[in-house]
């Protein structure tokens, strides 16, 4: 059972937590949280700020705990969990002090704090309320490669430590509260997962665990036919396969990390979207085949996405060309959403920078380069949806009414996404007005 930052930060939202972790309580739940709303991105501007700016957000960090801490629990709980709080702060400002802004691995350790203070936080509100829980930091169950911001988790050594902590907890009746989002190197430095990557912590434990259900606990009433927030029509889809939602994640749908799909599919663990502001709601089921009436449709959007056009008149036919571009990408750890190509040239997206003015250099040894920021790229996902012979010219008629331009198409490379680049400051029109069609 993995809690988003919304569902942590109120006390309200934290006793109806208890309650829904308390109603399961007989099936042996893991809970995975994640740090409270908004502390990560805080805690991840630090390395960068001045010192009276550092202060003054340290001071932030510890005012959001503190609030929810009074507001929550009995005075006497109150003041230990606060001195919890205070002392993993204090090492928070020390770590900050000697942090470099250029080392992934001080942002790592810096983002780790979020979970790890929300994690004591729900162990002893969950204890308050007469559930018996344990904290449990990931950093010494979930060991991961060495790729720092996104780390993969090694199923080996993770399986082995999961079974050797968590196993022994449930046995005993009690629930384990684990961080989301964090993990260690073998040699013992912190790592995280990705952002919104608590999700995939909740999916590791499930697949290593085998578990029945593996339960994703949001603001909304599951996965929707898009972002809610972005169109008010938008409705919740009572099924979903693995596939659809993967899709569906990697192309933007942040109701999901995308890493969190594979797991599950791997050890055949259904994965349950629920709202923990409405935990009486049927939510979303991501199985393998769901039986349902009508193909899902929906749309989803990533937005501030780079694309590459590689240009050159006499290399593009030649024998090993695109090994040689997608080569420099891979040499610079950069990968690579959709890619196009004509006669002589190759468009090629990304999400985010990283290394690519290295690529860039390399690339115009042998051809010419331009690079277009500030793009979005809208998805229509669905089962079967690049067979409708209408779904194309539907799209492109609603958004040439719209005026939105297409940069870029990607149609058919899977059955099931339909990708099309644009403007980013067009995206949430694009994604309503296509909406429109697929509703
Ligand atoms: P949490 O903190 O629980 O992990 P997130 O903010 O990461 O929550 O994800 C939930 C949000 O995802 C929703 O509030 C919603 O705005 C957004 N979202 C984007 N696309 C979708 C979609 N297709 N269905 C549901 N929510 C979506
Ligand atoms: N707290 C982390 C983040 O904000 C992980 C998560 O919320 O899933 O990215
Ligand atoms: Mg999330």
């Amino acid at each position: 059972m993995k809690f988003g930052g919304t569902s942590l930060s109120a006390a309200k939202r934290i006793h109806t937590l208890c309650k829904i972790v308390s109603r399961q309580k007989g099936k042996h739940p893991v809970v995975v949280v994640s740090a409270l709303a908004g502390v990560t991105n805080l805690l991840i501007s630090l390395p960068t700020l001045s010192v009276t700016h550092q202060a003054r957000i340290l001071r932030e960090i510890r005012k959001t705990h503190k609030l929810l801490i009074e507001e929550f629990f009995h005075k006497k709980a109150h003041q230990e969990v606060m001195a919890y709080i205070d002392k993993q702060l204090d090492k928070l400002a020390a770590i900050v002090k000697k942090a470099q802004t250029d080392s992934k691995e001080d942002f790592d350790v810096i983002a780790s704090f979020g979970e790890i203070m929300s994690s004591f936080i729900i162990t002893r509100a969950l204890e308050q309320e007469g559930i018996m829980a344990f904290q449990i930091i990931a950093t010494d169950l979930i060991i991961t490669n060495n790729t720092f911001g996104a780390a993969e988790f090694l199923p080996k050594l993770t399986t082995a430590g999961i079974k050797r902590v968590i196993k022994p907890i449930i046995k005993d009746g009690i629930v384990p509260i684990v961080t989301g989002f964090i993990g260690a190197t073998r040699d013992g430095k912190t790592t995280t997962l990705g952002r919104g990557g608590s999700d995939y912590t909740a999916s590791i434990l499930g697949f290593v665990l085998r578990a029945n259900e593996i339960q994703i606990w949001t603001d909304v009433d599951g996965i929707f036919t898009a972002d809610p927030r972005i169109v008010k029509t938008a409705s919740p889809i009572k099924t979903i396969s693995f596939k659809e939602a993967s899709e569906l994640a990697t192309f933007g749908a942040r109701v999901l990390h995308p890493k969190s799909i594979k797991p599950a599919i791997q050890a055949g663990v259904p994965v349950r979207v629920l709202n923990s502001f409405n935990p009486d709601g049927p939510g979303t089921l991501i199985v393998e085949n769901p039986r349902r009436s009508r193909p899902v449709r929906a749309v989803s959007c990533k937005k501030r996405i780079i694309l590459v056009n590689i240009y050159s008149e006499e290399m593009l036919l030649q024998k090993g060309f695109f090994a040689r571009i997608f080569s420099l990408f891979a040499k610079y750890g950069i990968s690579v959403d959709l890619v196009s190509v004509s006669e002589v040239s190759v468009s090629i997206t990304l999400d985010n920078e990283g290394m690519l003015t290295k690529v860039v250099e390399e690339l115009r040894k042998f051809s010419s380069v331009t690079v277009k920021r500030n793009l979005a790229i809208v998805s229509i996902i669905g089962k079967g949806i690049t067979r409708s012979a209408n779904l194309p010219k539907a799209i492109f008629a609603t958004l040439a009414k719209q005026k939105i331009p297409v940069r870029m198409v990607s149609l058919g490379a899977t059955d099931i996404n339909i990708s099309l680049v644009i403007d980013n400051d067009r995206a949430d029109d694009a994604v309503e007005t296509l909406h429109g069609i697929i509703a």
